[in-house]
């Protein structure tokens, strides 16, 4: 199933909720008066409202930033590096310094979380037909087989030179988003832009606060059935959210299977989670930790929170219990429709 609505979280604000319309709009009127910029990128809806002068222009480059950011990293596009990469036959490939640095941090991101972020994983994912959507349940012997060839280990990256062994192939899927966010909001910084709202298909990033200094209101998206389960507020963060309930199919015994795979069974994964959500300052950060410590279930991401500074989130459990780690006590609220729904405070 392709994604249509990709947006984990739905953006409320005071202007409404946020459309999905391809074309870009610009009114500056007033500060309060957001531009925007709405546009399909990296397989998924983006869209971009900044305050200011000259919010216009810089959406219009940070558009253009993302769109050369995927051509560089499309696992279908014949031109990418990515795809060149991926298409070698184990010879090295020299990559651009963003592709360089993207892969540097999903390989140091693959170590930290001990294999559960995994860039290698692509084959597998293939394998179920995430990737043409002709999907179905591949033999466990196929699985087995294309599991030989995943192993980060084996990336070589020296400089900018990226060496895959014979048969593996990369896919930035779980970190990209994330690393444009972060690249978009530097641009718009440097651009002057001190508040805007920067939604990739669910990543989402805040420059500062509302424009009447007003903390952004998120729309948590209900894993569960179609709407929100609940509000966070935030400002000047980025806000990431995974989970296997919006990008994928029903075999013909009617299991279930989402798009995020466990590597250490190349099945998906079907563990006590239903949603991770990342808050933290890194844009990119927040992308790898919400695939990866959704892989690794309630108990194992928490042990993980606890051990690792610098983030915080909330997980969202198959049995429907709020787990929010105390750096966000305070900043998330149920949804009136939501409220048999328990909150659980985690501590350090
Ligand atoms: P989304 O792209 O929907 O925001 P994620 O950031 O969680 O969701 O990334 C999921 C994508 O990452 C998958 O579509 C796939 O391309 C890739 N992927 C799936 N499983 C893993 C994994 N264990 N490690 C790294 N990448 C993965
Ligand atoms: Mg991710």
């Amino acid at each position: 199933m392709r994604r249509l609505l990709s947006g984990l979280l739905v953006v409320c604000l005071v202007a409404g909720l946020t459309g999905c319309s391809m074309e870009s709009q610009q009114s500056n009127e007033n500060n309060f008066s957001p531009a925007s910029r709405d546009f399909f990128a990296m397989n998924t809806y983006i869209r971009l409202e900044a305050y200011g002068d000259g919010a216009a222009d810089a959406l219009a480059q940070a558009q253009e930033r993302m769109e050369e950011l995927e051509g560089l990293w499309s696992v279908t596009d014949e031109n990418s590096e990515i795809y060149a990469v991926n298409h070698s036959g184990g010879q090295p490939i020299s990559v651009s310094d963003d592709t360089a640095a993207v892969v540097s941090f999903a390989l140091d991101m693959a170590e930290e979380t001990g294999g559960a972020l995994e860039p290698t994983i692509y084959p597998v994912l293939t394998a179920w037909g995430f990737t043409t959507g002709e999907h179905h349940v591949p033999e466990p012997e196929e699985i087995d087989k294309l599991l030989t060839s995943v192993d980060y280990h084996s990336v070589s990256l020296n400089g900018n030179t990226i060496q895959l062994e014979p048969g593996m192939m990369m896919d930035l899927g779980a970190v990209g988003k994330g690393y444009a966010s972060d690249e978009i909001a530097s641009l718009l910084r440097k651009s002057g832009i001190t508040s805007a709202l920067l939604n990739l298909g669910g990543n989402i990033l805040m420059i500062g606060s509302k424009p009447d200094g007003g903390d952004w209101r998120l729309g948590l998206q209900d894993p569960f059935e179609n709407g929100t389960i609940g509000v966070l507020t935030a400002s000047e963060c980025a806000v990431v959210t995974s989970g296997n309930y919006e990008n994928y199919f029903t075999a013909e015994d009617g299991t279930t299977y989402g798009h995020i795979i466990d590597p250490a069974t190349g099945y998906p994964v079907d563990n006590d989670l239903a949603a991770v959500t990342i808050v933290a300052q890194d844009g990119k950060l927040c992308d790898a930790l919400s695939t990866s410590l959704f892989v690794m279930g309630a108990d194992a991401a928490i042990g993980y929170w606890q051990e690792h500074p610098g983030f915080e989130m909330i997980l969202i459990t198959q049995d429907r219990q709020i787990l929010i780690t105390d750096g966000l006590d305070g900043q998330f609220s149920l949804d009136a429709t939501h409220s048999d729904m328990k909150i659980d405070v985690v501590e350090r």
